[in-house]
């Protein structure tokens, strides 16, 4: 179960907390998309990539792509790898961008999934974490979406200082009542040199407070499992029948296959990512170099990344996947979570408990060898 990730490093504006790689010039975009396409060819051979089970494209902003890039895009994924015929291919969009042309013809492209950039239905949010978009569009768009699309998922950022509990609720229940079978919801991070580090250090900004985002993430997994959601990942939530497959092989740690300026891949046994810079990733592109640095992780690297990413999924660490000498000294590092309420065991597997999520990170880390 392989996935292609296509990274798009585009967007209108930068959201204030973004830390991700991306560009507000369109100058390059069509050297870049050219790029993008030799890439492809150019990763044909990489290790355990058949058959592609999905497809994603992030970004940025994929939904700013023409509807020709983006055919072009997925001709040239299909004409080099082996694609499922039920393959999940995803597009992540943001609500501004959304018209009932683009999403017919991003139907008619063979995309089967969209995730909306939504993070909050109160203008109010939407202006202080600078979205382009407004709270109309996140919802006249997200329902025109609903009408051409069945999987969809929304993204919704919790831990605002503006969000109170009420705010919250509305944001969530408003999801669920629309039927949305999918979401990630993600507590706010003031990642650093992002222009919401800064506007909080010039004290422009209110501080993140994280008593509320652990109330907030308690509220929301207590309203979303009484919807009848599968709390399958911790930031992911899904109807049955309804988890994506993309992210779900980066969980289950298969392999994944990453293209564009700043894309991660993942063999199983190395992890490469990309330059982040597009100008030099497409003059290296240009010269048939794949502009990458890579780490090969050692048997006790893979199982600590095993730890990390298992003890985040509904399904947990599987303790017999680990040799017996190594799974002494495991069981014996996670006794005081399970004395102290944060870990469970169910048979061979230690699960995190809600509060337990809460700390996940520190957690595994204190499992790791
Ligand atoms: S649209 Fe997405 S990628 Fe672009 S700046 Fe905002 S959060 Fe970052």
């Amino acid at each position: 179960m392989a996935g292609i990730y296509i990274h798009i490093p585009f967007c209108k504006q930068a959201c204030h907390y973004c830390n991700f790689h991306f560009t507000t010039s369109l100058r390059y975009k069509n050297e870049l998309l050219a790029a993008l396409l030799k890439e492809l060819v150019l990763q044909k051979v990489y290790p355990g990539i058949n058959p592609v089970r999905s497809v994603y494209f992030g970004g940025g902003t994929p939904s700013l792509l023409d509807l020709a890039d983006i055919n072009q895009l997925l001709s040239r994924v299909n004409a080099v790898f082996q694609v499922s015929p039920d393959a999940e291919i995803t597009l992540e969009a943001n609500p501004d961008d959304i018209t009932g042309e683009k999403l017919a013809g991003w139907k008619s492209a063979g995309i089967n999934r969209l995730s909306i950039g939504i993070q909050s239905f109160f203008q109010e949010d939407l202006e202080w974490m600078n979205r382009a978009h407004t709270a109309g569009q996140a919802t006249e768009n997200l329902e025109l979406a609903l009408r051409y699309f069945r999987n969809i998922t929304i993204d919704l950022i919790y831990g605002t200082p503006g969000l109170t509990h009420e705010k919250w609720e509305q944001n969530v229940k408003k999801a669920i009542a629309l039927g949305i079978p999918h979401l990630s919801c993600y507590a706010l991070t003031v990642e650093s040199k992002t222009p919401l580090d800064k506007l909080i250090r010039k004290e422009q900004y209110e501080p993140i407070n994280p008593d509320q985002q652990s109330e907030q993430f308690l509220l929301l997994m207590k309203w979303m499992e009484e919807a009848g959601y599968e709390h399958y990942e911790i930031s992911n939530f899904a109807l049955p029948g309804w988890r994506s497959r993309h992210n779900s092989s980066y969980w289950q740690s298969q392999p994944y296959l990453g293209i564009g300026p700043a894309a991660h891949s993942y063999s199983g046994k190395e992890r490469q990512w990309n330059i982040a810079n597009n100008n030099s990733y497409i003059h290296s592109i240009n010269q048939g170099i794949i502009p990458f640095e890579k780490e090969i992780l050692t048997e006790t690297q893979q199982l600590n990344e095993y730890i990390m990413t298992s003890l985040r999924t509904l399904e947990g660490l599987d303790t017999g996947k680990v040799n017996e000498e190594r799974r002494f000294l495991l069981e014996a590092s996670a006794k005081k979570y399970v004395d102290a309420g944060l870990l469970q065991r169910a048979g061979e597997r230690l699960l995190l408990t809600n509060e337990g999520k809460l700390l996940a990170d520190g957690i595994a880390a204190a499992l790791f060898f």
